[in-house]
């Protein structure tokens, strides 16, 4: 893409309501705009980051057989009477709605109560499970607080897995592999080395439920870890005898803040009892289904990254998740022959299939510099008045470090590092 034709602007500063650190760059950079507190909207640069995440736990939903749905935003009352969690006592950040003839609907915050209704009409048999769904879908809760950006958003976008066995021990399988999988998400997204299995409350059927943390000064959380064994309790039942359980010592654990980044929970048969949702087993008794539930936030996860990756100069992206691959500068400053050779490098690195986003604006290199710096394209390559055809020097925006590499193999996706 063409740096001139993308319609976002970089600015020097925040807007002066935005406390905290992700929104700040990322509305600085353009790859957000804030419309209020907690309500952000995703700009071409910002889509491409989230679209990156979608796409990595997109592969790991499926690699555990589970199938995408979108279920609708609207949600029917009467699904959450039947599982007593309509009463705005029960949860505390819904948002309601009523149609023009005056009934109310929800705006969901969650969705295993339709995911559940829904799932009634194809399961009827021991035959039909296990079934596992997921899909990438608003949710829109009135937090009470939204002073941590695209972290904690109003309307925010999750991917939210269900689970549906027949047995425990199948839903047990599951949830282990689940967790596998999560990890996998958290590494490949940039922040395995930071991020810990933390055993939480909220289990409804097992004892716990598990977050994934990552520690942050910006965590909202405060998780005590065991980094020998890689795993962590948070606060709410960091207690002597759960400790004892769970085979951690006190004195080994050290005590974090961090940012809860997903979370995966077994529900058992709390939804499936009230809602109906029952299968036959093989003696043709009339069984409920079990169930888990699988939580990540993508506004979340792109929010922690900025948060733990940046550095004074910017927004840094892992390779993984960045909008564009290479940033390619040009330093013509009206010289026809650099811009003929960074057009020529342009086309070639599009044909090659490299994601490049080309600085082709009329600008001081200065300026090109520090919005660079702040985009955090992972690599940069300059095409100034020493620059030759054949060999390409690549700066890594993470540590400006620089490798100097043939034309063939950056072409080929190799940038000397
Ligand atoms: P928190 O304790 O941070 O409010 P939660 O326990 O309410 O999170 P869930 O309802 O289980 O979270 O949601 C699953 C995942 O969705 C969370 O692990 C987090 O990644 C993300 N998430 C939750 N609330 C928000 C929000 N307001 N904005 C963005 N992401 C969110
Ligand atoms: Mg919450």
């Amino acid at each position: 893409m063409r740096q001139s034709q993308l319609f976002t602007k970089t600015r020097k500063e925040a807007p002066k309501d935005e406390v905290s650190k992700n929104a700040q760059l990322l509305v600085r950079a353009g790859y957000i705009h804030k419309e209020m507190a907690g309500v952000y909207d995703l700009l071409p640069l910002g889509l491409r980051v989230i679209d990156k995440i979608r796409n990595i736990i997109r592969e790991e939903m499926n690699g555990l057989g589970a199938q995408e749905v979108s279920l609708s935003a609207l949600q029917d009352p009467a699904l959450w009477e039947a599982t007593d969690r309509w009463d705005d006592e029960k949860i505390d950040v819904w948002f309601k709605t009523t149609l023009k003839n005056g009934t109310e609907l929800g705006l969901g915050c969650t969705h295993e109560e339709p995911m559940a209704n829904m799932l009634k009409n194809h399961i009827s048999s021991y035959r039909d499970l296990p079934r596992y769904t997921y899909q990438f879908q608003t949710k829109f809760r009135n937090e009470l607080r939204a002073k941590s950006g695209i972290m904690r958003g109003r309307e925010f976008l999750m991917k939210d897995m269900y689970s549906f066995n027949r047995t425990e021990e199948e839903l047990e399988k599951f949830y282990t592999d689940a967790g596998v999988a999560y990890e996998n998400v958290f590494r490949r997204v940039g922040l395995g080395d930071i991020t810990y299995l933390t055993f939480a409350s909220g289990g409804m059927f097992s004892k716990f439920s598990h977050e994934f943390q990552t520690v942050s000064e910006a965590g909202e959380d405060i998780i005590y870890i065991d980094t020998e064994k890689r795993i962590a309790v948070n606060k709410e039942v960091y207690k002597d005898d759960i400790l004892f359980d769970l085979g951690l010592e006190k004195g080994k654990l050290v005590e974090a803040k961090a940012i809860e980044v997903g979370n995966i929970f077994k529900y058992g048969t709390r939804y499936s009892v009230p809602l109906g949702l029952t299968f036959k087993d093989e003696e043709g008794n009339e069984k409920p289904v079990i169930m888990g539930a699988y939580g990540i936030g993508l506004g979340r996860v792109m929010g922690t990254v900025v948060e733990m990756l940046a550095d004074e100069k910017g927004i840094v992206w892992p390779e993984s998740i960045a909008p564009f691959a290479v940033h390619l500068v040009e330093l013509s400053q009206g010289d026809a022959t650099i811009r003929e050779n960074a057009d020529a490098l342009y086309e070639d690195l599009k044909s090659a299939g490299i994601e490049t986003l080309y600085d082709d604006r009329d600008l001081r290199a200065g300026e090109k510099f520090a919005d660079a710096d702040l985009l955090g394209i992972p690599y940069r390559i300059i095409v100034g008045k020493s620059t030759t055809n054949e060999m390409i020097e690549v700066v890594r925006r993470k540590d400006s470090e620089k490798r100097t590499v043939s034309k063939e193999s950056l072409l080929s996706g190799s940038y000397g590092f």
